[in-house]
């Protein structure tokens, strides 16, 4: 399917620069206009199916624009996302008056600016002509010449969006605008740690069997050259290179045909223990690679290893606190709070509670007889009802409510904002919804189970602690189990 055209209007040529670039590397095809009178004329030209429109211009102002577009019946339908640094409350309701699509304020965030025009286009959804689709790959070949002139601003702009990737988006990212930039028929992102053989990682424009494919360094000596100097290596001709002298006499004895003509290889370190190389090829029949194509990739290059670099320790810190996280607030079994975390979470509670003059609640559910399952149907049949049973309870309460593992078969579920009444019909809902649920066991017969519940609020008179709370759940709770089980007490 051919790719969403997207109008990018702004009298400032940096934005545009930015939101042309951001959106083409998400596959849109994308028009710029500096100035209002050229929107209107660019909308002429071709329909785009999204219009990213500035509200500042010093011809027309974006709200004229706006009104002439939104009253020209070719364009009605045609959503219009007003951008501007202007207070939303001045400049959305009046746009969105005048019937913008929608109102995004500067300086955006890339990812919600995307999604905000992904959910524009998808209600759009419009089908395209197989014409279009030509006239589209044409465009985008008159554009990528026009990319390759301003490689400079690419640096810049490197800077700018790779915040939101990962490194390894960023590695393919790279190699696929390195390529597109200087022309290249290839371009690889090879990795190598210490003692390890180098990997290839990325690859643009060829097969993906190429990646992740480890290196013969006896077969690429500008890699090995530039791995060992830590320096651009550049070979305008693999033919006449002294650098090539051993390879060409296996090439000579294997009988291997040669398609590449000159490469450049720049290397980039990683951490101490982490190199890479930045492997460019031209072949036989273009022309040659150049000392100032080294100079252009070696400074992309160098502006994207501290893009990664960035992006790697976000990465890998980001997943430890989260692994950390979960490891010490969950419990194992059934993926709700462990009784750390719940007493945590109410120490917290109680503070709030006590700030605002508010209340909160506590329910104490403990399965009635929960050893008669664990004695007829083993262990593990009792872990499996434990996990359906924090599942149930989790899908039963507010986003606000918190449900705990207390200890073996007892549960907590604590209410803030929820007095003591409010619990109390929850908690005999809770009740009921056990009572209800088809337990299934590994013999595929249902099981049916009942709980009985205490519930405590706070405030209560002589109430203090979060072990006050916790106590007067568990005094209610011995009075339901006193009384017959499967009730609720408070
Ligand atoms: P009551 O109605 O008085 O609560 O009876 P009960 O059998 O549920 O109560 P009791 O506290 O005497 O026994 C709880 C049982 O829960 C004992 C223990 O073997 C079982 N249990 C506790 N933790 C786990 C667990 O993680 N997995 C399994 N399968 N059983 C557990
Ligand atoms: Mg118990
Ligand atoms: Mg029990």
């Amino acid at each position: 399917m051919p790719s969403a055209r997207i109008l990018v209007a702004d009298d400032d040529p940096s934005i545009v620069q930015t939101m042309s670039w951001v959106l083409k590397e998400h596959g849109y095809d994308v028009v710029t206009a500096f100035q209002g009178t050229r929107v209107l004329e660019l909308m002429d030209e071709r329909t785009p199916d999204l219009v990213l429109l500035d509200v500042m211009f010093p011809d027309l102002d974006g709200y004229q624009i706006l009104e002439r577009i939104k009253g020209d019946d070719r364009f009605r339908d045609v959503p219009v996302l007003m951008v501007s640094s202007l207070p939303p409350e001045e400049a959305a309701v009046r746009t969105l008056g005048l019937g913008a699509a929608d109102f995004v304020k500067k300086p955006f965030r890339v990812k919600e600016l995307l999604a905000r025009i992904q959910a524009q286009l998808r209600m759009r959804a419009i089908l395209k002509s197989a014409n279009e689709t030509l006239r589209h790959v044409e465009e985008e070949l008159e554009r990528v010449r026009e990319e390759a002139e301003n490689r400079r601003k690419l640096v810049d702009i490197l800077h700018d969006v790779t915040d939101d990737l990962s490194s390894d988006e960023i590695y393919h990212l790279l190699a696929r605008r390195v390529a597109r930039a200087l022309d290249l028929t290839h371009c690889s992102v090879i990795l190598a740690r210490d003692g390890e053989r180098p990997r290839v990682v990325a690859t643009a424009f060829e097969q993906a069997s190429a990646r992740n494919f480890e290196l013969e360094l006896d077969r690429y000596p500008e890699i090995r050259a530039a791995l060992d100097t830590g320096r651009p290596v550049l070979v305008e001709d693999v033919m006449s290179s002294p650098l090539y002298a051993d390879v060409r006499r296996h090439w000579v004895r294997d009988g291997t045909t040669v398609s590449t003509r000159s490469v450049i290889a720049l290397p980039f370190a990683l951490e101490p223990t982490q190199a890479g190389v930045f492997f460019l090829r031209r072949s036989v029949n273009e022309p040659p690679l150049t000392p100032d194509d080294v100079e252009f990739a070696d400074t992309v290059v160098k502006a994207a290893v501290v893009a990664v670099q960035r992006a790697k320790v976000l990465e890998s810190t980001m997943a430890d606190n989260r692994r950390l996280e979960v490891l010490a607030h969950t419990d194992p079994l059934t993926a709700v709070l462990n009784r750390r975390a719940l007493t945590e979470r109410l120490a917290s509670e109680l503070e709030r509670v006590r700030r605002y003059d508010s209340t909160v609640s506590l329910l104490l559910i403990d399965i009635d007889h929960f050893k008669r399952v664990n004695d007829s149907y083993g262990h593990l049949v009792g872990d499996d009802v434990l996990m359906d049973v924090g599942a149930l309870l989790q899908s039963a309460v507010r986003a606000v409510d918190v449900v705990a593992r207390y200890g073996g078969e007892e549960f907590v579920i604590a209410l803030p904002e929820t007095g003591l009444a409010g619990a109390t019909v929850f908690a005999e809902r809770i009740r009921e919804l056990i009572e209800a649920h088809p337990f299934l066991h590994a013999g595929g017969s249902q099981l049916h189970l009942t709980a009985s519940v205490g519930v405590a609020s706070y405030p209560s008179p002589g109430l203090e602690t979060v072990e006050d709370l916790l106590a007067t759940a568990d005094q209610a709770l011995y009075r339901a189990k006193a009384e017959g089980r499967n009730r609720v007490r408070t």
